[in-house]
C-alpha cells in the first residue's frame, strides 16, 4: 500500500516531472506542480491583491514568497486528501526550511505518516548534458530528450523529420540553473527525508519506462 503524499525530488533534466505525472495518472493521484499553481493563479479572477502583487514581483525575477507557496500548495493538498485522493508533489520543495514547513503542515492534519519522498537521482554532469543536448524535430516539433534510448536517433520517430539541437537557454544559464536547483541544493532536503526514514532513491539515468517501473516497485513496499 503506498503512502498518500508522494514528494518527487530531482535535479533539472532528471525527468521527475514526467515521472510524477505518470505516477499520478497510474494511481489516480493528483499531480500538484507549484509552477502550474502559479500559472493558474495568474489567470484566476478571484486572486487577491496581495497575490497579484507577488506574481508581478515574481515576473520581475524575485523569489516566490513562502506564504504564497504554502497558501497555494497546502490548500490543494488538503482539498485532495480530504476527498480521499492521494497527491504527488512536483517541484514543491526548494529548501530545507520548506521541507520542514510542509512536514509540520502534514502532521497538523494527521498525515505525518503518509509521506514518501522519491529521489530521481542524476549527476549534475548528466543534468547538464540532458539540458544542452536535447533535440527537436524540425518538421513536427516533437522534443527528443537526451536519454540512452533516444540519444542515437537520427530522425524523428513520429514523422521522420530532421532533428536539430534545441537550445532554449545558453550554457551559462543552464549552468546557473543546475547550481541553484542541482544536487548541492537538494542535498539538505534529501538528508532531511532520509533522517525521517521516508526517502527512496531511483536511478534517473535509466529510460523513462525503467524509471517508472522502479518507482512503482519502491513505493509499494
Ligand atoms: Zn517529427
Amino acid at each position: 500500500m503506498s503512502k498518500k503524499i508522494l514528494i518527487f525530488i530531482g535535479p533539472p533534466g532528471s525527468g521527475k516531472g514526467t515521472q510524477a505525472k505518470l505516477l499520478a495518472k497510474n494511481y489516480g493521484y493528483k499531480h500538484i506542480s507549484t509552477g502550474d499553481l502559479f500559472r493558474a493563479l495568474a489567470v484566476d479572477q478571484n486572486a487577491s491583491e496581495k497575490e497579484k502583487q507577488a506574481l508581478e514581483e515574481m515576473k520581475a525575477g524575485k523569489l516566490v514568497p513562502d506564504w504564497l507557496v504554502y497558501g497555494l500548495a497546502f490548500k490543494e493538498v488538503k482539498k485532495n486528501l480530504d476527498a480521499g485522493v492521494g497527491v504527488v508533489l512536483d517541484g514543491a520543495i526548494r529548501n530545507l526550511e520548506q521541507a520542514q514547513e510542509y512536514q509540520k503542515f502534514f502532521e497538523k492534519n494527521g498525515w505525518g505518516n503518509e509521506v514518501q519522498a522519491v529521489e530521481v537521482s542524476l549527476s549534475d554532469e548528466e543534468s547538464f548534458n540532458r539540458l544542452t543536448k536535447r533535440r527537436i524535430c524540425s518538421k513536427c516539433g516533437e522534443i527528443i530528450p537526451y536519454l540512452p534510448s533516444t540519444k542515437d536517433l537520427v530522425s524523428c520517430p513520429k514523422c521522420g523529420g530532421e532533428l536539430v539541437l534545441r537550445k532554449d537557454d545558453s550554457e551559462e544559464v543552464i549552468k546557473e540553473r543546475i547550481e541553484l536547483q542541482g544536487n548541492k541544493t537538494l542535498s539538505p532536503i534529501l538528508n532531511y527525508f532520509s533522517q525521517n526514514g521516508v526517502l527512496t532513491k531511483v536511478d534517473g539515468t535509466k529510460s523513462i519506462d525503467e524509471v517508472e517501473k522502479e518507482i512503482q516497485k519502491v513505493i509499494n513496499v
